[in-house]
């Protein structure tokens, strides 16, 4: 089993350590034939890109990309989008989606909501129904809807660590992704998709993609225990869209 692409990779712009190149050349001793980099979306109050600083590193990744074509890699300009608003809004505007070869939606908690009952939904009753297990259908409820009306209204490609911060009914988010061609992804950071949760999947058809969520470069196409988890649930590898047989 080979992981050929790492869609999900952060750098300086938000919290990573390294810069794009030294996610690129991370990457290329990797093997990678395909790299995306993915910041947090400006809606989050402590990791956020800069909205402007979005069409910077675009030309910064086209530059990269003119330089390393010779070399078998290929860059990709990603945002891992924040939910912010139980509508299925999201923190990327059309202009900025125009720019981006991967749009990325996951939960964060500090992600900066449209209302202050949004605000009390994502950032406290997410948290808070973790450990208060009654308000856990109701926020489970609540989040799957959200997620699936983020998928009507944007061109989502991959939706991160699906029911690791917030609850999901990750049954029902799979068949609308599968219809609509969104991968769902087994991150090597966060324990969901957990093999038990990949297993509920077995029977639908959605499809995966492993990737690093790489903080620093060192961690670029670092997915053992991803592979590892898809493996235990029995995952077919032509399902998990980044990796190739031997
Ligand atoms: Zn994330
Ligand atoms: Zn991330």
């Amino acid at each position: 089993m080979r992981l050929i692409a790492d869609y999900h990779t952060h750098t300086i712009y938000s919290h990573g350590k390294g810069t794009i190149r030294d996610n690129v050349e991370a990457a290329l001793k990797k093997g990678l034939k395909e790299i995306a980099i993915c910041d947090h979306g400006p809606g989050h109050f402590l990791y956020g890109v800069k909205r402007e600083k979005l069409f910077k590193m675009r030309e910064e990744i086209d530059q990269l990309n003119a330089e390393y074509r010779n070399k078998g890699i290929k860059i990709l300009l990603g945002v891992e989008a924040n939910l912010i608003g139980y509508d299925g809004t999201i923190d990327v505007d059309d202009e900025v989606i125009k720019i981006l070869d991967l749009l990325l939606l996951g939960f964060h908690y500090g992600a900066i909501p449209k209302s202050i009952r949004e605000y009390m939904l994502l950032n406290v009753a997410n948290p808070l129904s973790k450990a208060l297990s009654f308000m856990g259908k109701w926020i489970e409820r609540k989040n799957t809807e959200a997620i699936i009306k983020a998928l009507e209204k944007y061109p989502i490609d991959l939706i991160t660590h699906p029911g690791d911060k917030a609850r999901l009914d990750i049954r029902k988010v799979a068949e609308v992704a599968s219809k609509k061609g969104v991968a769902l992804e087994i991150n090597a950071k966060h324990k969901e998709l957990s093999v038990e949760s990949l297993r509920m999947l077995l029977d639908t058809k959605v499809e995966f993609l492993i990737n690093s969520d790489a903080h620093s470069p060192q961690e670029v196409g670092q997915v053992d225990k991803s592979i590892k988890r898809a493996m235990e649930a029995k995952i077919p590898i032509h399902r998990i869209r980044n990796l190739e047989e031997n």
